[in-house]
């Protein structure tokens, strides 16, 4: 009981904290390999991974954001908000009233990103700092007039190895110092897109390239002697499905073309009719029973994917591994797909001081990342879909509490004050003196003769 009362009272302590104790602001580097699918962790072997996360914490699985894409979540990851606050609703978009077009490759207009502040871009407006990117989705843009103070612009043909030099060298020799950093690599997604998740043999080669990349990582933070003092976080946008020849959903069978404009095609397709929407609408819901279509105002609410101008009026959902396509019968290996299936989830991994040690969690969602990314860099969050309260755990400065330890401590305290109260009656019972029972004496009395 007492052990418990000081556990209490000094995670309270701990707690309140917060950073306010720490002189200086704890530096954070946010890793991402894009397309890691959470279970690639228990099904290959990642020898580098696995000590990186024995000496801090690991959680299983992130539930990311709607539509499963790359430039959505990589942006969720930043501002922790979902794709219709944050404007960036798919990798390939059209905004009608500008008639401006994005993708991939036409990404660097600010007008498609700045619907939200990305953390490095609040993490520069404060006092004596600066952040840097070796490339995540967003970071060679202006957003808000800001780029990082470090940055290099997105090319797929740098490799690892200048990415991480380049990082690990603003991270060093800055100032203001870098106190956030980025650095983004394209696999394990490339190949899950090119083989499929189950091809075990190609998979296994790339998953363990990906992992002697962050055993590269790792080294040369140490060799640098930044290992001790730096939080590092592993994670990534999204998973990744197999996909089959017989799993095809052809828009032509159904449809014409020239009665609507494709902006996105799969597994989500945002489609833009010419003619009338309903006319366009009826003709695609019956179009095949693996693939949902929504008008725009329909869209499940679980999505939070209805209240941006840049969603179109109707969207075609796919079943897991189906490839909506136009008359052509490829099937891709691909994300995007309904974020409550565990096949598009990603992990999280972090290590550093203000992780604990070899701790695993279960769950979280992607926009709960921004909030503790702030807490840890002692930034003032913008209004975000994120719940700092489902990282706490991972946090040594913060007192937090899951299901299982609070039944046990329950019935712990249960169990601790039912043996003290019985402890108690036992005593009360022994310590009790015997009285004369006043009868008998009456009885005697009794006895005595009525007249002497
Ligand atoms: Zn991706």
């Amino acid at each position: 009981m007492k052990l418990l009362v000081i556990l209490l009272f000094s995670g309270l302590i701990t707690g309140c904290g917060g950073n306010s104790s720490r002189s200086l602001p704890s530096k954070l580097l946010l890793v991402s390999f894009d397309g890691f699918r959470a279970d690639y962790l228990q099904n290959y072997e990642f020898p580098h991974l696995q000590n990186f996360i024995k000496e801090g914490v690991l959680v299983e699985h992130v539930k990311n954001v709607f539509i499963t894409k790359t430039f959505p979540n990589h942006y969720s990851i930043v501002t922790g908000l979902y794709e219709e606050s944050h404007g960036i609703v798919a990798n390939s978009m059209y905004d009608v009233i500008t008639k401006k077009h994005f993708s991939d490759f036409d990404d660097k207009d600010p007008f498609w990103w700045n619907e939200a502040v990305p953390i490095w871009v609040t993490n520069q407006l404060q006092e004596n700092r600066s952040s840097a990117a070796a490339m995540w989705p967003g970071t060679d843009v202006p957003i808000h007039n800001t780029t990082p103070s470090y940055f290099m612009n997105y090319s797929s043909s740098v490799s690892f190895e200048e990415r991480l030099n380049n990082i690990t060298m603003w991270l060093m020799n800055s100032n203001p110092p870098v106190t956030f950093a980025t650095l983004y690599w394209e696999e394990p997604d490339a190949s899950g897109h090119k083989y499929g998740p189950e091809d075990k043999e190609n998979m296994y080669r790339v998953l363990k390239e990906v992992d002697d990349l962050i055993g590269e990582l790792v080294h040369k933070l140490k060799v640098l002697g930044l290992w001790e003092n730096l939080n590092v976080i592993i994670t990534s946008d999204h998973g990744m499905t197999q996909c089959s020849k017989d799993k095809l959903i052809n828009l032509d069978l159904c449809i014409d073309r020239s009665s609507y404009t494709l902006v996105d095609l799969t597994p989500v397709a945002a489609v833009l009719p010419k003619i009338n929407t309903t006319e366009v609408y009826n003709k695609l819901k019956v179009c095949n029973p693996h693939m949902n279509v929504y008008l725009k105002e329909d869209i499940p609410a679980r999505f939070h994917y209805q209240h941006n101008d840049r969603i179109q009026p109707i969207i075609l959902v796919a079943d897991e591994g189906w490839t909506i396509v136009l008359n052509k019968s490829l099937p891709k290996c691909d994300h995007g797909y309904d974020n409550s299936l565990s096949s598009m989830h990603p992990f999280l991994a972090a290590h550093g001081p203000v992780f604990h040690k070899g701790y695993k969690h279960s769950t979280i969602n992607s926009v709960d990342i921004y909030p503790m990314m702030c807490h840890i860099l002692g930034l003032k969050p913008h209004p975000n879909n994120g719940t700092f309260g489902h990282t706490k755990c991972l946090l040594v400065d913060q007192w937090c509490i899951n299901l299982p330890e609070a039944i046990g401590i329950v019935i712990g305290v249960l169990l601790v004050l039912t043996t003290l109260t019985c402890l108690i009656i036992i005593m009360q019972n022994r310590l009790s003196v015997p009285r004369p029972f006043s009868r008998l004496q009456l009885q005697e009395d009794d006895d005595d003769p009525l007249i002497e």
